[in-house]
């Protein structure tokens, strides 16, 4: 395939962007954190920042999202430059094939999350990066981390919807004392927790996601944040575990790693050549955001972007 101009790139994204307007079935918008009930399903963005540095954009891409968990790789990075490669003895890597909030498997590994993308393991990711340093300081170098990744300060945690999951995150409670009775969380629930609803409770563009996520395809022109080695192994695993029982769905229809937020955000990774944002609120059955993985499947056709060729 001929290399992309700026032209095809900006007609297959207004190209999708469009496709995607046409659409009444939007799945639904998640209500179990009350504070992302109230986000319009009608909206849809997609960004697409490639390693020379070019950026482009169709939708609301200004327009900041929650991104809920597309923050586990943020941290899974952070964790990873922390402890290395201690931090498989507290989560494992591989697929849970259940839904991100599942406790089920916790009972029969003892407490040992399956990956760092569903909530016990990011949860526990988290609780790594706590080591030594206080809630405040930990989202302080997560935002640290997101900002110099993005190239752009203007990036905040929203504190209405921390706060509404703070009210509401009972399952995630019960996550976190059942494995702190494992001796996996090192410290009190609350604290962990706390940093946790924060670290997902950070606002987005699409544009700014897609430019953050440069640093998982070695882009030339950023300071490196993540050795190539860490990077090839978020990647994995994003494409096995990203979108939680979802996952080998993603896989097949889009091929390409991804990491999926209940606000109906996703980050793709096209490894060494783009990062691409996608944002559409409304959510299917797994939790993944029903218009953007269709939107990335279309992209990955029209630029034949698929790892699997
Ligand atoms: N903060 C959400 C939770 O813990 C994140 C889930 C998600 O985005 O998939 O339930």
């Amino acid at each position: 395939m001929a290399p992309l101009t700026a032209m095809d790139f900006a007609a297959i994204l207004d190209d999708i962007e469009h496709a995607m307007a046409a659409r009444t079935d939007r799945g639904r918008v998640a209500d179990y954190i009350p504070e992302l009930a109230r986000i319009d399903p009608a909206q849809f963005a997609i960004a697409v920042s490639l390693a020379d540095g070019r950026s482009f954009a169709s939708g609301n891409a200004d327009t900041p999202f929650s991104i809920q968990s597309v923050s586990k790789v943020f941290t899974l990075a952070l964790a990873l430059g922390k402890l290395g490669d201690r931090l498989w003895t507290r989560v494992g890597r591989e697929p849970s094939g259940l839904a991100f909030n599942s406790i089920l498997q916790l009972e029969h590994e003892k407490g040992r999350p399956r990956n760092p993308f569903i909530n016990s393991g990011a949860i526990v990711t988290t609780d790594a990066i706590l080591e030594g340093a206080t809630p405040a300081e930990t989202l302080g170098a997560i935002l640290r981390f997101i900002r110099t990744a993005a190239d752009d300060d203007d990036i905040h945690i929203n504190e209405a919807v921390a706060r509404s999951e703070t009210e509401t995150g009972h399952g995630n409670f019960a996550l976190a004392h059942y494995m702190r009775a494992h001796g996996n969380l090192h410290h009190a629930p609350e604290l962990t927790l706390g940093t946790y609803f924060h670290q997902c409770a950070i606002d987005m563009t699409a544009r700014q996601l897609a430019r953050a996520g440069r640093f998982l395809i070695n882009a030339p022109d950023m300071p490196r944040m993540v050795s190539p080695d860490r990077v090839r192994r978020i990647n994995a695993l994003m494409m096995t575990c990203g979108h939680y029982d979802g996952s080998g769905d993603f896989a097949f229809r889009v091929g390409l790693p991804g990491k999926s937020g209940v606000g109906g955000g996703i980050l793709v990774i096209a490894p060494g050549r783009a990062a691409i944002a996608v944002w559409s609120p409304g959510l299917n059955a797994q939790g993944n955001s029903l218009l953007g993985t269709e939107a990335v499947e279309r992209l990955a056709r029209a630029t034949g972007w698929s790892v699997f060729g």
